[in-house]
């Protein structure tokens, strides 16, 4: 895709949504890291859905130790691999207390320094909560990249470096949330709307079908 196609893009998608928001819930940045922690291979429904009654009983890393694994896991339950992910996020929380003072770090190799937080979860943390120009490449932007030709790549390491050059600065602090939700919504894995996709005309996606006018 052409630098200019790509910024035609989200042009469009800043005018229809200027600040497009994670929909995992969250008051606080600790509680979005466990979000977005819980959220690996599980929906943003289900994560809000555990996630109601666990920040309910644990909005800080003290209190989430004070939890438990047992209590951790009784709310998480619903999500899968949940008893892996108790145990990371405790193990986070500890981490997060010892040292870090019970905040959330914003930069890269201490966010990726805790337990069970990758690349992606750091990016995600970083784009949202500290508000820096990452791209965190899940499911949804991987394939809505590829399809388009904006961000072509065999793995998520390929097609971050390939967005990132191309996506002009201007639009790169809410790509990323611009891309899921395109994904989610319109771009979807089965069944992609492309006959009322808002960038059907710049998307060279050899299979889209467009009704003809
Ligand atoms: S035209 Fe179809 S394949 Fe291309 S971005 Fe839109 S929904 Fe996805």
């Amino acid at each position: 895709m052409l630098e200019s196609t790509c910024r035609a893009v989200f042009t469009r998608f800043a005018a229809i949504n200027p600040y497009p928001k994670t929909e995992l819930l969250y008051t606080s940045n600790f509680e979005l890291l466990i979000a977005v922690m819980l959220s690996a291979q599980a929906t943003d429904k289900s994560v809000n859905l555990a996630t109601r009654e666990l920040f309910r009983l644990a909005p800080t890393p003290e209190a989430m130790l004070t939890l438990g694994v047992g209590g951790v896991e009784s709310s998480i339950q619903r999500i899968g691999l949940y008893k892996t992910k108790a145990r990371h996020v405790l193990a986070t929380c500890e981490q997060l207390i010892t040292l870090h003072h019970s905040t959330v770090p914003g930069d890269r190799d201490a966010l990726e320094a805790l337990p069970g937080v990758g690349r992606k979860t750091a990016n995600v943390v970083l784009n949202t909560a500290f508000g820096l120009p990452v791209m965190a490449v899940d499911t949804h932007i991987f394939r809505v990249a590829n399809r388009t030709g904006m961000g072509p790549g065999k793995n998520v390491k390929q097609v971050e470096q390939a967005l990132m050059k191309i996506i002009p600065n201007e639009y790169l602090q809410h790509a990323h949330h611009w891309l899921i939700l395109h994904g989610r919504y319109t771009c979807t894995a089965r069944k992609p709307q492309c006959e009322a996709c808002l960038i059907a005309d710049l998307c060279q996606w050899l299979d889209k079908v467009i009704p003809v006018k």
